[in-house]
C-alpha cells in the first residue's frame, strides 16, 4: 500500500522521539522562573544572578601559559592515551599523598576524567545493572540521579536534613533497601547545602558500605574550597576507604578551570578499571595540552587557591551577615561556593525565588531544584564580584524590609 505524504511525515516524527531512558529523566521544573527572568531581561532589568555554580575569577596565568606552550607541541595534538599521561598520574599521586597522606598507585588507582561530572556519570554506567538500586542524597548535584536513571538503575533518596547537619543518616536506611543497593553517592563539602563531614561520618559510611556490600562514590569537587582553616578529608584516608570506594576530584573549582574539563577518579583499582574500560569505549581522554596544564596546576604554588578561598570566605561573611539581618536561617559554611538558607515562613523555595526576581531583580536558586528535600531552602552562589554581591544583598534586604 502506498504511504501518503502525511503518513510518511508522521512516521518520521515518531522516529524523532528520544529513547525511553531520555524520556524517563525528571522533567525540568522551573519554566515559570525562567519565563519571569526572560521577561525581566527583555524589559532591560539589571538582574543579579546568584544562581551560578561557576567561579567568577580567571584561571591562574601560569596554568594558562602551560596550556599554550603544550598546545604548540605536535605530540600533544594527537589522540591522548586513554588512561591519561603517565606524568599527570604521577603528579596526581604526589599531590594526593601530600594533601591527604594517602599513597595511590599511579597506574591502577588513578584515572583522569573529562571533568569530574563525566566520571560521576559514567561510574553508574560502569557499575549498575538494569534494575539495581542506587542510594542518592536529596538534595544533590543532579548528575547522580540522572546518570543512575540513564544507566537503567533505580534511584533511592537519602534525605539530607537540617537536623542531621545535612549529613546522610545511614541509620535511617532500612536493611532491605541497603542490601538491594549497588552503590551510594555522596558529596562533602556538599553542593547545595554547603555542609562538611567529619572523620566519624566517613568511617560510618565505610562501615555501611562493608555491611551491605555496596560501592561508595564520593564527589570531592570542593575539597580545596574551604574556609577558616578547615581542611576537608578524602574518603581514601580512612581505613578500608579504598576497599569500598571511588572518589572524584576536579580542577574546576580549585583552579577556576570549569571550562577546561579536567578532573580525576581515585580509589579501588577494580572500580577504576571498570570505569576506564567503559570510558575507552566512549571517549578518547583529555586533550594532552590540558593534562600538561593540570600538571602545572597541581605542582604549582598554593597561593592562587588560597586567594580564591579568601575571596569566597569574605563573600560568605557578607551573605551570612545579611541573612542574619533579615532573619533567614543559614549555617555559616566551612566550604564550597554556596550559602544554603531557609526561606521565610509562608514561602516555598520557588515562590521566594520568584519574589526576589520580581521585586529585587536578584536570582537565587530554589532549593527544590536539587531535589524534593531541598524544598524550603534557597542556594546563594558566591561566584559574583564583591561589588555585585553587596548590591544584591542590599536589594534583598530592602525587598524584605519593605513588606514588614
Ligand atoms: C562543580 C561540581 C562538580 C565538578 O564538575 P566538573 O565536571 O569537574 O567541572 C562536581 N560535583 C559537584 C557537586 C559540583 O558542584
Amino acid at each position: 500500500m502506498a504511504v501518503s505524504h502525511s503518513d510518511y511525515r508522521k512516521e518520521q516524527i515518531t522516529s524523532m522521539r528520544p529513547a525511553k531512558r531520555i524520556e524517563n529523566l525528571p522533567p525540568y521544573m522551573f519554566t515559570r522562573i525562567d519565563q519571569l527572568l526572560e521577561k525581566k531581561q527583555q524589559e532591560g532589568a539589571d538582574i543579579i544572578n546568584l544562581g551560578i555554580g561557576d567561579p567568577d575569577r580567571p584561571t591562574p596565568e601560569h596554568i594558562v601559559e602551560a596550556l599554550c606552550q603544550a598546545a604548540h607541541d605536535p605530540a600533544n595534538q594527537r589522540y591522548p592515551s586513554y588512561y591519561g599521561l603517565k606524568r599527570l598520574r604521577d603528579t596526581i599521586s604526589l599531590w594526593f599523598e601530600k594533601r591527604f597522606g594517602v599513597a595511590l598507585h599511579p597506574d591502577r588507582e588513578i584515572l583522569p576524567t573529562i571533568g569530574s561530572k563525566e566520571g560521576l556519570a559514567h561510574v553508574s554506567w560502569a557499575l549498575i545493572n538494569e534494575g539495581d538500586w542506587a542510594l542518592l542524597p536529596n538534595p544533590a548535584y543532579t548528575v547522580y540521579k540522572t546518570s543512575v536513571i540513564l544507566a537503567g538503575g533505580r534511584p533511592y533518596d537519602l534525605p539530607l536534613l537540617e537536623e542531621n547537619d545535612f549529613l546522610v543518616d545511614f541509620d535511617s536506611v532500612d536493611a532491605r533497601t541497603a542490601r538491594r543497593a549497588r552503590l551510594l553517592y555522596f558529596n562533602y563539602p556538599n553542593n547545595p547545602t554547603s555542609a562538611v563531614a567529619d572523620g566519624a561520618f566517613f568511617e560510618r559510611a565505610i562501615q555501611f558500605a562493608k555491611d551491605y556490600d555496596l560501592v561508595l562514590c564520593h564527589d570531592c569537587a570542593y575539597s580545596e574550597i574551604t574556609f577558616d582553616g578547615y581542611k576537608a578529608p578524602s574518603l581514601l584516608q580512612f581505613r578500608a576507604g579504598k576497599d569500598v570506594g571511588i572518589e572524584f576530584h576536579s580542577l574546576s573549582k580549585t583552579f577556576n578551570m570549569t571550562g577546561w574539563r579536567i578532573g580525576f577518579a581515585v580509589g579501588n583499582s577494580e572500580l577504576i578499571d571498570s570505569l576506564a574500560t567503559l570510558k575507552t569505549n566512549i571517549d578518547s581522554g583529555v586533550f594532552n595540552a590540558i593534562q600538561h596544564a593540570a600538571i602545572e596546576a597541581l605542582e604549582g604554588p598554593k597561593e592562587p587557591t588560597e586567594q580564591t578561598c579568601l575571596i569566597y570566605q569574605n563573600r560568605r561573611d557578607l551573605v551570612i551577615e545579611t541573612m542574619e539581618q533579615i532573619g533567614l536561617k543559614a549555617q555559616k559554611p566551612q566550604g564550597t561556593m554556596f550559602v544554603w538558607a531557609r526561606v521565610p515562613p509562608g514561602f516555598t523555595s520557588e515562590s521566594f525565588s520568584q519574589k526576589l526576581v520580581r521585586e529585587a531583580n536578584v536570582f537565587v536558586t530554589p532549593g527544590s531544584a536539587f531535589g524534593s528535600f531541598g524544598e524550603g531552602f534557597i542556594r546563594i552562589s558566591l561566584t559574583i564580584s564583591d561589588e555585585r554581591l553587596k548590591e544584591a544583598m542590599e536589594r534583598i534586604r530592602l525587598c524584605l524590609s519593605a513588606g514588614k
